[in-house]
């Protein structure tokens, strides 16, 4: 696939643009398993990297994700921020210097693999415990088996739905226990709508 400058600069806008569609929905989320500022870090985050979006898509893929990676570190706080962050920092430092034109579903799935293990690591965390690890683990496979940009959508789509009926072991939604239950986890929400964005926008251009 390539992946140019114009590419990078409509990822940026479409992952936004979703944060600021759905930031109010993360907020509630946030509210009944933790308190309530994960819409707000998501919206300062995304906000901040759509401000930085020049400078950020004239630089190559690998290099932008690990400027967007320190960018979302530094704005948008909380447990998720540094998460966040670690995630895109990783991907980028996996994908190497992989030219526009070279970047292959082989590469990125492989780099997805390694900024999952990455964010695990950082969360002292696995997939199963109720967070944003429980979307990433199943689009991780989804791309190792090669599904299709639709494809992984629905996979993260439905992998944030199905957070609400397990129990939460990790993060501030953890000190609730069983209480919990029935809520959908707000990270794995965020990372599937971030997702979801992506998938769009890729799938736009090689249509
Ligand atoms: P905080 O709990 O500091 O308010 P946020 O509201 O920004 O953090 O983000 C909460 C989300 O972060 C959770 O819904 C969960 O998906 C994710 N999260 C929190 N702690 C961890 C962890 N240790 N490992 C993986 N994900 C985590
Ligand atoms: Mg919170």
């Amino acid at each position: 696939m390539r992946i140019d400058a114009q590419l990078r600069r409509q990822l940026i806008e479409a992952m936004a643009a979703t944060v600021e569609a759905h930031w109010q929905e993360l907020t509630a989320l946030d509210q009944a398993i933790g308190d309530g500022d994960h819409g707000a870090g998501m919206k300062r985050g995304f906000d901040a990297l759509l401000a930085d979006a020049d400078t950020l898509a004239e630089q190559k893929l690998p290099a932008a994700l690990v400027a967007a990676g320190r960018t979302l570190v530094m704005s948008m706080g909380g447990a998720s921020g540094p998460l966040y962050g670690t995630f895109f920092m990783e991907l980028g430092k996996a994908l190497g210097d992989v030219s526009d034109d070279a970047l292959d579903r082989a590469g990125l799935a492989a780099g997805f693999a390694r900024a999952m293990a990455a964010v695990a690591a950082r969360g002292k965390s696995q997939p199963g415990q109720k967070t944003l690890l429980d979307v990433l683990a199943p689009v991780s496979a989804a791309l190792e088996r090669g599904e299709d940009a639709d494809g992984i959508a629905r996979v993260a789509a439905e992998a944030a739905e199905a957070t609400v009926p397990m129990q939460a072991l990790r993060g501030r939604a953890a000190f609730l226990g069983e209480r919990s239950i029935g809520h959908m986890d707000p990270g794995a929400r965020s990372a599937s709508l971030i997702i979801g964005a992506v998938c769009a926008g890729l799938k736009e251009t090689s249509a």
